[in-house]
Parts: structure tokens; sequence; C-alpha cells
């Protein structure tokens, strides 16, 4: 119970809800109502029922005989890449469509920044019938172009963020923006992060993830828990989702894993937890990368989805009580993880999750440690990264 926020969303010190005055009255409703609906019958039968015939769930948890074989431990996959639309935004999208029907709510609004989050909420908005716009940062429209066609395709409107460094930090800003004024609008924010009660209604939602890995893993091997588990952080959601059910239990060790970009103290960088000082970010107290003047500093990463200069609270609960290891990695390490993977697993794995897969090399492995990596996403929206980088 100890990584749970109490009732005003707070970790620690960390969380609670800083917002505008205008915004008060539609984040009230949904703290009062969230944890009712999500344990509602109704509410558990359709998010389930979705899951499996929509999403494909549970996703296989794979031993990668291979790459285990490589780094000497027992490594297993938690194979998210292969629900639909890509990555595991998509069990936090179906969850927050189905509370913001409950809520009698018709128009959608959400932030991206890879342009997963954006397309796994258009996907529900088609589903559902919903009125869908999204926020993305200049930026990742441009190096995103293959999500953003697919958002068009599935009916939602794109709006290019154009401030700052035109990232997801830019686009969430615009968004609430956009928020405050359209009240009635519900906004599905794609990360731990964000005003209470959002960081824990997505981990709720996202915790589906360790849930299938605890009787998986039991299948597999008789036992519920690994000795680790390692994800990647962008804002936290699939890291949330995959050390969820194992954050009590002490002995699994979880390891978060931020982008270093270019080097941790190269100025171009998105590793919050290494560079990072309390304060008030997107409606959220946490760890952020920000100046003397409490400015926020520009992140800089070769994947646009942990390119963003804060984690969620929950995170950053977990750093400050040392719960969770946090490790990062470059651009470099990132790329030549995901090259590796590709040749010796055969599978192609996100931008973003190959900084999951890039610490293997650093860690002191032991050949009975059993190890989990959440592979978060899947690589078709970076190729035209990966191929640019392949020499
Ligand atoms: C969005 C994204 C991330 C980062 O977001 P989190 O909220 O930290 O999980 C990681 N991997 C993939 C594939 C993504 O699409």
């Amino acid at each position: 119970m100890k990584f749970q926020p109490d009732h005003n969303g707070y970790y620690g010190q960390f969380g609670g809800a800083f917002i505008p005055e205008l915004l008060y009255p539609n984040v009230k409703e949904l703290e009062d109502n969230y944890i009712q609906i999500i344990e509602s019958e109704t509410f558990q039968k359709e998010y389930k029922d979705l899951l499996k015939h929509y999403v494909g769930r549970p996703s296989p948890l794979y031993l990668a005989k291979r790459l285990s074989e490589k780094y000497g431990a027992t490594i297993y996959l938690k194979r998210e890449d292969l629900n639909h639309t890509g990555a595991h935004k998509v069990n936090n999208t179906i969850g927050q469509i189905l509370i913001a029907k409950q809520l009698g709510k018709t128009k959608i609004i959400a932030e991206t920044g890879a342009g997963q989050h954006g397309v796994a909420t258009a996907t529900v908005c088609a589903l559902m019938g919903l009125e869908c716009i999204v926020f993305m940062g200049e930026t990742d429209i441009k190096r995103q172009a293959p999500n953003v066609a697919r958002m068009k395709m599935l009916g939602a409107k794109v709006i290019a963020a154009t401030s700052g460094s035109k990232t997801l930090k830019d686009a969430t800003n615009e968004a609430i923006r956009y928020w405050i004024q359209h009240p009635d609008t519900y906004y599905l924010i794609g990360s731990v992060v964000g005003p209470h009660p959002y960081p824990d209604m997505v981990a709720r939602l996202q915790a589906v993830i360790s849930e299938e890995m605890k009787w998986q893993l039991k299948e597999h091997t008789g036992k519920e828990n690994p000795d680790t588990v390692i994800a990647c952080v962008g804002g936290g959601s699939n890291a949330a989702g995959a050390f969820y059910h194992y954050l009590d239990d002490e002995d699994v060790e979880l390891i978060a894993v931020e982008a270093a970009g270019l080097g941790v103290h190269s100025g171009e960088s998105a590793a919050t937890s290494q560079l990072g000082e309390v304060g008030v970010i997107h409606g959220s107290k946490t760890i952020l990368m920000q100046d003397e003047y409490g400015q926020i500093v520009e992140p800089y990463s070769i994947s646009a989805g942990l390119d963003y200069p804060g984690v969620g609270p929950l995170h950053a609960f977990l750093f400050d009580e040392k719960r969770a290891t946090f490790m990062n990695a470059t651009d470099k390490e990132a790329l030549e993880a995901a090259y590796e993977l590709t040749k010796i697993e055969g599978i192609i794995p996100a931008l973003e999750t190959a900084h999951a897969l890039a610490v293997l090399p650093k860690m002191d492995l032991k050949k009975d440690q059993t190890i989990i990596i959440n592979l978060s996403g899947r690589g078709d929206k970076d190729l035209e990264t990966y191929i640019k980088h392949l020499s």
C-alpha cells in the first residue's frame, strides 16, 4: 500500500492537482468517480472484453532464448508491441474512453509525442464514434509522419504545437490550454502524469501488464516473481503498468530506464531523475528538468515518446524512496540495442523500448537471474530513423 497515492493523489511529497480554477469541476468530477467506475462490474466486463477481443490480450510473455544466451541471464519479453495499434498505450485509452462515456462526454482531446498515444486515442474514438482532437509538437509531426497519417485516417483532427521545442511538453501545454477554453471536453492523458487522479487512473489501467506477467511467469517457471523488471520511462505509464503488482514485493528489483540523448550531461538529454529537481509540471508536483529560475529545460531524445522533461509522481516517489533503480541509455546505445534485438530475436522494437534493452550490457547479470523486459511497442513508426542510422 506504500506506493498507492493518498486521497489527495500524493505519493509521498509528489503528485496532487495543481490546476487552474476553471478546470476544477472537471477534474473533481473525474476524481469523485474514477475508482467507482473502474471497480464496477459493467466497466470491468467491457474493459476486459475489449482488451481480449479488440486489443488482443493477454500479450505473450516470451522467453528470448538467444538474448538470454548472449547476456547470461533468463530474459523474458512482455510483448506489448503486439497490441492493436502497436504499443501499451491502448490499454489506457480503452479504459479512459469507457470512463469518458460513463461520464457522458462526447468530445475527446489528447496530447501525443511519438504519436502512439494519439493513434491509440483516435482509434478508441473511432470505435466509440466520438470526436477527437490530438495536439502534437511540430517537430514530432515531422519525425512521426506515419502516425500522423494514421490519426487522420482514423478521423482525428491533429493540431500542431508550435511553441518551445515543439515536442511533447508543448503539445501538453496546448491540450491544457484548449481544455481550459472547452471544459466540456474529456482530456484523455496518455501517461501517468497530470493532475490527480490521472496518474493513479492510468497506472490502474496499465496494471493489466503486470497482472498478466504474474500468472504468465508462473506458467513458464512455477513462480510469479522475476528477480528484475525493466521498463523505459517517458512519463512512466508502461513502467507503472509493468511494476504495479510488484511494487510491494520488495524482492523484485525494478529498473526504470530514461533517455540520455547525447549523454546525461551533454545538455541534450531527457534523463529527468538525474537532471531534475522538485517542481510542478502539467498539474502535478514531481521531478522535472528546470533551470535556476524554475523554467523548464528543453529535453532531447532521439525517441519522441521519451522526450519529456518530467516523470510521473509515482516514479518521482520510487526514485526518492530508492524502490526503483533509475538507469539511462543514450540515442546511440538505444539504436544498437534495437538492431541487436532485431537481428537475434526477429523483433523490431520501438525506439523508446530500445532504451530498456540498452541497459542489459551495463548490468551485472547472473545466470539464474530471471528478468522481464517490458517491450512497450513495435518499431514500425521508427523505421525511417533506423534506416537513417543503419551504417
Ligand atoms: C509512449 C511510449 C513510451 C513512453 O511512455 P510511458 O508513459 O513512459 O510508457 C514508451 N514506449 C512506447 C512504445 C511508447 O509509445
